[in-house]
């Protein structure tokens, strides 16, 4: 028998407590529900979820608070879902250490397609040492060779520069998930660099001419806008 991945849905609004539980219930995950703040710190602690789907506007308190709170002790997988639709409270939540954020409404295949990446990579983060990316990574014609520190696209060399290959290859290793301007800046030109997107906009620019075969309609790497940048998922 598998064993069944544990989900903490942390969300006071009834019908869509009830949507989450049948949607996931259905997709083989075990449900646990969380009304409040409150209930939703003792039930991480003494549940042990393998996953946290955390409502912003709960009775009690703001859910960054929550999130934060969970960051200072724990790299669990939170998924912070919101009515609110401003990206400054998308950049927020993923800056506060949220591995992704989705926008109500949202669909069911998109929630659990979000669901699968984000515990993946919980799981795939302690199979290799921190910050080191080895093997291949395939997505349709896009390969990117983490020993040889080389991109292909239809298996021809891309020829990128060492900060356009920094930038795929961080990208790659949190595929399917957006990271953000100001984190992705601090991770190629270090905590110094001010926070300052030209550059990083010129950057994915070259990168896009290089591996896209529409730099105006990417397959490989999408912008979301005001937010970051997010590479497909693996095949
Ligand atoms: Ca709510």
């Amino acid at each position: 028998m598998d064993i069944k991945d544990r989900v903490l849905v942390v969300e006071d609004d009834k019908s869509i407590r009830n949507f989450f539980r049948t949607i996931l219930e259905a997709n083989n995950y075990d449900v646990i529900m969380a009304n409040t703040g409150a209930e939703a710190y003792s039930m991480v602690t003494s549940q042990c979820p393998d996953l946290v789907i955390l409502d912003l506007g709960l009775p009690d308190m703001d859910g960054m608070k929550i999130l934060k709170s969970i960051r200072e002790w724990s790299a669990m997988p939170i998924l912070v879902v919101s009515a609110r639709t401003h990206e400054r409270d998308k950049v927020e939540a993923l800056d506060a250490g949220a591995d992704d954020y989705i926008t109500k409404p949202f669909g069911t295949s998109e929630l659990l397609a979000r669901i699968r990446t984000a515990i993946r990579h919980a799981r795939t983060a302690y199979l290799t040492p921190q910050g080191m990316q080895t093997g291949i990574f395939h997505s349709g014609g896009l390969t990117i060779d983490y020993d040889k520190h080389r991109v292909y696209v239809d298996g021809r060399d891309a020829n990128l520069t060492q900060n356009e290959y920094k930038l795929v290859s961080l990208l790659g290793k949190y595929a399917g998930k957006v990271l953000t301007y100001d984190y992705i800046i601090k991770e190629i030109w270090g905590p110094n660099m001010k926070n300052d997107n030209r550059i990083l906009r010129v950057n994915m620019a070259n990168i896009r001419r290089k591996i896209e075969k529409n730099p105006g309609k990417p397959e490989y790497i999408f912008t979301e806008v005001g937010v970051g940048y997010r590479i497909v998922d693996p095949d």
